[in-house]
């Protein structure tokens, strides 16, 4: 440690929301190069390439083959599949000297499908698996939390080309299972979740989620089973109710009522029900949003729901995906006049209304459930509005929340929520890119066919982070020793020489077992605060090589306990080979 290159700070970094952020810059693995873009510094480069080890490892098990794309790209191949102008603001776009258009890879499917193509033609050639560990560019809204969630990240993307479906079904499978090992031996807690594709396009898609209440990602589980991201939660439709006896639908003044609250109050004050207290599930909501669509053209959108929920901005992002959500401003309500800002109800929404604008409903909204909601006049509800009968949209939406308690969409019992770190994701893509790149090969008949491909990817950079997510104390990291910098953290505890030369021999012992040693021998560094560092750096075992020396023992301590015992000089060695197997 007297030569490493490395400064442990006393002090959180300012813009550090979350434990890893926080103890990665503290304990010198990362330091922050530009917003969303880090240095590896020795230290954490050592469990970057310890991650990148076992990845590539289960990777090359299941038989897939290691290839290296740029991450400089052309922009041709994402033109073809329109991703060039899907991305949005998420790609990194840039021209060269000739003022020709090039991008940094934000991941790689074209790249891939145009090198198979450009060498394979037949059937015969297949199933073939093909992966990279490699650094990728996104220009993310939010870059957060360090390393979690960078601008510049490394990931392990593969891609598995088949002619059948079945042949995909085994790909993806495959990958599956190579993914269950990757995750059991980086140690930390993670749920597979049914995911949506999203903007990829395809169909089966499941997600890996280290749990942790720090992750972005909510996630949804079922006594039975049953987990999912929210993104990939649909709503169980109730059946249609015959409405027959709900009396015509009549507008009611509710003067100064424009948010839900204040609208249930004022009903059960005004027009009480007989057989129940009115709630907000009672009321329908209707809620503006922007659409950008990816041309930069606006599309205003009107989502209804039940006034219980609110619109989950995730899951509304997803469904819209590509485009992306704005707020509806003052100037869009200036644009459409017929919409009254507290009271706005169906009447004045849907692509045949007067407002023009595109209006979805969440799927609970049946027909001939009734409905108080706003009637398009300042301080005036509709009550006994009738789904289907008084009033139609344009469509369904899965964009209302998602609560604790819902049903699960299999059967399988109530919804619990929690939160997780998107750690990997599995897509079956299809026929998609093959497709939009013409990859083809003959098959057995001679005929040509579109080959199916699979997507699978792993934040390498992301898992470093959420390791420390799942192991650490407050006093530092703790790290699984799959994935420590060194076994061991030895600390001399004192400046005598002939210490310092017994600690030298004892590292080169334990170094030769095959061990590998942080040997603190900073001189002029206190004995607490080398103490310190060691709990901060988190090594898995840390030997204190001090006063015992004189009675012939050194003091083994396990990080993640704190449990010590005193071990003899002759005996360490073999104690640590036992530790640390
Ligand atoms: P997210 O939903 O977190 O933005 P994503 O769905 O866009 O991720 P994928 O395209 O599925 O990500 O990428 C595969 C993996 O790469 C993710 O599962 C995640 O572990 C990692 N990853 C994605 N974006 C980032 C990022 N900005 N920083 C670090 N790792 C990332
Ligand atoms: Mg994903």
């Amino acid at each position: 440690m007297s030569r490493l290159f490395l400064r442990t700070l006393r002090d959180d970094p300012a813009d550090a929301e979350v434990p890893s952020h926080r103890l990665l810059v503290r304990a010198g693995y990362v330091r922050r190069a530009a917003p969303g873009v880090y240095s590896w510094l020795p230290l954490g480069l050592r469990v970057l390439e310890r991650v990148e080890a076992i990845v590539r490892e289960e990777m090359d098990a299941m038989g897939a083959q290691e290839v290296r794309f740029p991450a400089l790209l052309p922009r041709e191949p994402y033109e073809a599949t329109n991703r060039w102008t899907e991305y949005g603001p998420n790609l990194f776009r840039l021209k060269d000297r000739r003022g020709t258009d090039m991008l940094l890879g934000p991941t790689h499917e074209e790249m891939f499908t145009l090198l198979v193509k450009d060498l394979y033609s037949s059937y015969k050639d297949l199933p073939l698996s093909l992966y990279q560990i490699q650094t990728k560019y996104r220009d993310e809204a939010r870059p957060r939390a360090g390393i979690l969630r960078g601008r510049e990240f490394i990931m392990k993307d593969s891609y598995s080309f088949d002619v059948t479906d079945e042949g995909l079904a085994a790909s993806y499978q495959a990958h599956r299972e190579a993914y269950v090992r990757i995750f059991d031996r980086l140690g930390f807690e993670y749920a597979v979740v049914h995911a949506d594709s999203g903007a990829m396009g395809g169909s089966a898609s499941e997600e890996f989620l280290a749990v942790a209440e720090t992750g972005e990602d909510t996630f949804v589980r079922s006594p039975g089973g049953y987990a999912a991201n929210v993104e990939a939660v649909t709503t169980v439709v109730p059946e249609p109710i015959d409405a027959a006896d709900v009396p015509a639908a009549h507008a009611e003044q509710t003067p100064d009522t424009p948010t839900i609250d204040t609208l249930v109050a004022h009903l059960q004050e005004a027009f009480p029900r007989e057989d129940r207290p009115w709630t907000a599930g009672d009321t329908l909501k209707n809620v503006l949003v922007v659409l950008r669509h990816p041309d930069g053209t606006r599309e205003p959108l009107a989502i209804g729901v039940p006034g219980d929920r609110g619109v989950d901005a995730k899951r509304l992002e997803t469904q819209v995906s590509p485009a992306e959500v704005e707020p509806f401003e003052e100037t869009d309500f200036r644009a459409h006049p017929a919409l009254v800002k507290g009271y706005i109800g169906p009447a004045a929404l849907g692509s045949e209304s007067a407002s023009g604008i595109r209006y979805l409903l969440d799927p609970r909204v049946v027909d001939g459930t009734r409905w108080v909601t706003g009637a398009n006049v300042e301080g005036s509800h509709v009550i006994d509005l009738v789904a289907g009968r008084d009033f139609t949209a344009d469509g369904t939406i899965e964009a209302a929340e998602v609560r604790a308690g819902d049903p699960a969409p299999d059967g399988s019992g109530p919804l619990e929520l929690a939160r997780g770190i998107e750690m990997g994701h599995i897509f079956q893509l299809g026929r998609k890119y093959a497709e939009a790149l013409g990859l083809q090969v003959l098959d057995e008949n001679g005929k040509l066919v579109t080959v199916t491909m699979g997507s699978y990817g792993v934040g390498v950079s992301r898992a470093v982070a959420a390791i420390v997510e799942g192991f650490h104390d407050e006093l530092g990291i703790v790290w699984p020793r799959e994935v420590a910098p060194f076994d061991v953290h030895l600390v001399v505890a004192g400046k005598d020489p002939d210490l310092l030369a017994s600690a030298e021999g004892l590292v080169s012992d334990i170094e030769a077992a095959g061990i590998t040693v942080l040997h603190d021998d900073r001189p002029k560094v206190s004995p607490g605060v080398k103490f310190k560092d060691a709990e901060l750096l988190g090594m898995p075992t840390i030997v204190v090589v001090g006063r015992g020396l004189a009675d012939g023992v050194v003091e083994v301590k396990d990080r993640a306990t704190g449990t010590r015992r005193d071990v003899a000089i002759e005996a360490l060695v073999d104690d640590l080979r036992g530790v640390c197997r």
